[in-house]
């Protein structure tokens, strides 16, 4: 079975990495338009650089939770059956990847690399950014910039994560409110290619009418009973 996950927000709470809409989310306590999008960014960088600096920090801080544990269990687990799975996050967080995921496609960007807005070079970053430190490629100041994708932006890899939705078996959403798009678009997608859908959420998202299945629960629950089904009933 071939199963495409898109992952947000809700699989890194429980890690202590908080969401974005929901009453306590991030976007309650900070005003995207001011942080997150490039017109910030050009009229303010130090501010966007303080907010992208702290969550740096708060990332580096955190741990992958059962959730991860589980989708990385279900990456081996669908490859030994001659599956596969296509995980595709929203997260900027490497939670995924240090619970031990081998592929991963973060279309909204990578909190842990900076990118050169001079020279185009992208770079691992675990430090703290500020308009006076030099690209590691091209020596120039004040041209990085988190390499994450801001309200207004493309997001990255488009091509390859509809392709992969296409040949997938399942669609599974797993802890995002379906508020965002293009990702909130993913299970019409599917539907209209008559793949399977599966909501795994806290709560009923903005699509959940969407969906073919629905679990709902926290994430570090309801993902590691999802993934065990999944490998045992297949
Ligand atoms: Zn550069």
């Amino acid at each position: 079975m071939n199963i495409f996950v898109l992952t947000g927000a809700g699989v890194s709470v429980a890690s202590g990495l908080g969401t974005f809409r929901d009453k306590d989310g991030l976007w309650s306590r900070f005003d995207p338009m001011k942080l997150a999008t490039p017109e910030a960014f050009a009229r303010d960088p130090d501010q966007v650089h303080a907010f992208y600096n702290m969550r740096r920090r708060n990332l580096m801080e955190a741990e992958p939770n059962a959730a991860h544990f589980a989708l990385a269990r279900l990456e081996a687990g669908l490859k030994e059956q001659g599956g596969k799975l296509f995980l595709c996050t929203q997260n900027i967080d490497d939670l995924h990847e240090r619970a031990g995921l081998q592929q991963v496609t973060h279309m909204h960007g990578e909190l842990l690399k900076a990118r050169c807005v001079a020279c185009g070079a992208i770079m691992p970053w675990c430090e703290d950014l500020s308009v006076a430190t030099p690209c590691l490629s091209c020596g120039d100041t004040g041209n990085l910039r988190p390499h994450v994708v801001w309200f207004g932006e493309m997001p990255l890899f488009m091509d390859a994560i509809y392709d992969a939705l296409l040949e997938a078996d399942l669609f599974a959403s797993v802890g995002t409110s379906g508020s965002v798009y293009p990702a909130a678009g993913f299970v019409a997608e599917a539907r209209g290619h008559g793949i399977r859908t599966c909501e795994i959420n806290l709560e009923p998202s903005d699509n959940a009418r969407q969906f073919d299945e629905r679990r709902y629960g926290p994430a570090s629950e309801a993902v590691p009973a999802w993934v065990e089904d999944m490998l045992t009933s297949s």
